[in-house]
């Protein structure tokens, strides 16, 4: 998952971690949470199963990323918010819309703008 700095400053602040022991920074700059070497799934996510579909808690729920906050709502190679082909259970969402893009543009900017 994708998040901005001022996302991760925060995690790193109320989890006691280094930045770097969580995140990893792609060729544009862009932070984002690593996996679990173990588990394949977030590094946040408790479970201690590799399954795709294997149950688990997020540690940080109370301060996770906007990004996961907004998930499963994604947007597609046309900046449109759409409903994530990963996600298990699409029927249990409401079809996004153009608020949902905008929400989900901002945070894009703000993630290449090192914000
Ligand atoms: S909701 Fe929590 S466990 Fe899931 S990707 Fe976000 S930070 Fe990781």
């Amino acid at each position: 998952m994708p998040v901005t700095r001022e996302e991760a400053a925060k995690i790193g602040r109320r989890t006691a971690k280094a930045i770097e022991t969580f995140t990893w920074e792609n060729e544009e700059g862009v932070l984002t949470l690593l996996n679990d070497a173990t588990t394949r799934a977030c590094t946040f996510l408790l479970t201690d199963s590799p399954d795709v579909d294997a149950p688990g808690l997020c540690s940080i729920y109370e301060f996770r990323p906007k990004g996961c906050q907004m998930y499963p709502v994604v947007l597609n190679d046309e900046d449109r918010a759409v409903l994530d082909d990963g996600c298990p259970h699409p029927a249990g969402f409401d079809a996004p819309g153009d608020d949902d893009a905008i929400v989900l543009l901002n945070l894009e900017e703000r993630m290449l703008r090192g914000g």
